[in-house]
């Protein structure tokens, strides 16, 4: 079997290398041509914990293959999918003109029938949208192609996207046309050998399915994010609040952990696009509103502990910060809330150093350039901060040795954006402690 997976990014690279591990044999394609001679290489434009390998490895099998061709990559190709970006235009719906561009480029270059499906996040209509951009190229041509297509969102997470892949909770596939829901089928088999993992629904309905799951994940944040807040005021322990309710199955204890707000290239703009589809049918999603507003302020509730404890001018003060990236293994900084942090430091008058131990180099690429002063490590870090703002939960920021962040630091102060320390055991060694949703 063969399929091709334009755009080569978080997900297309990711799903691609996925496909072509379990024997399937895949072109990924991009527009980006240093990314695919990157890949070529055998460099990853991306960092994601276990990509590496797989991609080698199905690379010097010949089982997948890197091109800027899309016309070449479907020649022979059971199913295209599309799996470029749909960043979010100025009034927050998304925009979809990479993910037509690609629709368009098909019909123009498509020999055989093909199963369009799209991975990338679309709203609710985009696959009529698809379907008129491949019909009216291929009518320009004279041509009467059959093809069929679907909506198959995509469920991974970044930080353990090879893993999510393989192995998949669900697999959501919009579908109104019987060879093709054949061939996803086909498609699908290896990643369902422990049970029926596809849900097989109407295009709208996957489609909105994804928006809806990414909006009831941020809503869980910003509901915890909002009740820590108010935990704080009261003197209830956010974290003792978010063990008891978590232990009710009805509520789970995952995406209920208080911190510096939600961040990455999904949550934030899924969010604006799907309260904006609300609003183009006269629907006002006023919890999503909410969801967004809160984390919004979340974002700077860190700096603000900072100038509570040090007063609002920060003139010459330096400050420590341990990861950039919007959440752990990911080397991905869109939307962080790290970047806020920054701006808010920066703008009261303080410096800020910072490590990430994989994000620096795309911090330093494509957001905050000449803001920080980048560390060779943790401790580095440290050296005259006169405080700590810990921001991402890596790892290796877990289990500091203390006696070396004691010597380092001018002030033992700490700021715990995600509530990884034990205040009570820094308090022994002389730490002032600021957690997230309590005192
Ligand atoms: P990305 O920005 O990492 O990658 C998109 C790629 O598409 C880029 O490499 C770009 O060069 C390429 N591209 C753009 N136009 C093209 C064209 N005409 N032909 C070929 N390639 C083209 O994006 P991503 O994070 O992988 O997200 C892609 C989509 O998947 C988005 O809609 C996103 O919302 C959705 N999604 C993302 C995640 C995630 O965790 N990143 C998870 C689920 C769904």
């Amino acid at each position: 079997m063969k399929i091709a997976v334009v755009g080569t990014g978080y997900v297309g690279l990711v799903s691609g290398a996925c496909f072509a591990d379990v024997g399937i044999e895949v072109t990924c394609v991009d527009i980006d041509q240093k990314k695919i001679e990157k890949l070529k290489n055998g460099i990853m434009p991306i960092y994601e914990p276990g990509l590496e390998e797989i991609v080698i490895r199905n690379y010097k099998s010949g089982r997948l293959h890197f091109s800027t061709d899309l016309g070449e990559a479907i020649q022979g190709a059971e199913v295209a999918f599309i799996a470029v970006g749909t960043p979010p235009g100025e009034d927050g719906s998304a925009d979809l003109k990479y993910v037509l561009a690609v629709a368009d480029e098909i019909g123009q270059k498509m020999t055989d029938y093909i199963v369009v499906a799209t991975k990338s996040t679309v709203p609710v209509t985009t696959g009529e949208k698809v379907r008129s951009a491949i019909k009216s190229a291929l009518d320009k041509r004279g041509s009467d192609l059959p093809f069929a297509v679907a909506s198959n969102p995509e469920f991974l997470k970044e930080g353990a996207a090879v893993e999510d892949f393989l192995k998949p909770d669900r697999i959501v596939i919009g579908i109104d046309d019987e060879r093709a829901e054949k061939i996803m089928q086909r498609l699908y088999k290896p990643f369902q050998l422990s049970g029926e993992r596809i849900i097989y629904m109407d295009i709208p309905s996957a489609e909105m399915t994804k928006y809806a799951a990414n909006a009831m994940l941020a809503t869980k944040i910003s509901f915890m994010n909002d009740i820590a807040n108010l935990c704080e005021k009261v003197g209830a322990n956010a974290n003792m609040v978010r063990k008891g309710i978590g232990s009710d199955p009805r509520i789970g204890n995952k995406f209920i952990y208080p911190g510096v707000g939600y961040g990455g290239s999904c949550f934030p703009k899924d969010v604006k696009a799907i309260i904006r589809t609300g609003r183009e049918y006269g629907h006002e999603l006023r919890v999503l509103q909410s969801v967004e507003d809160v984390n919004e302020d979340q974002k700077h509730v860190l700096a603000n502990k900072v100038k509570s404890h040090f007063g609002e001018d920060l003139s010459g003060m330096t400050f420590a910060m341990w990861g950039l990236s919007f959440k752990p293994n990911t080397d991905d900084m869109r939307e962080a809330p790290a970047a806020v942090i920054i701006d808010e430091l920066r703008a009261a008058g303080a410096t800020v150093k910072a490590y990430d131990p994989v994000a620096m180099e795309e911090a330093k690429e494509h957001y905050i350039f000449d803001k920080v002063t980048y560390c060779k490590d943790a401790y580095d870090a440290l050296v005259d901060a006169d405080a700590l703002l810990l921001v991402t939960e890596w790892s290796e920021f877990r289990i500091p040795s203390w006696e070396v962040v004691s010597k380092l630091l001018k002030n033992k102060v700490i700021f715990d954006g995600r509530n990884i320390y034990d205040k009570n055991y820094l308090g022994t060694l002389g730490y002032t402690h600021y957690g997230i949703g309590s005192k």
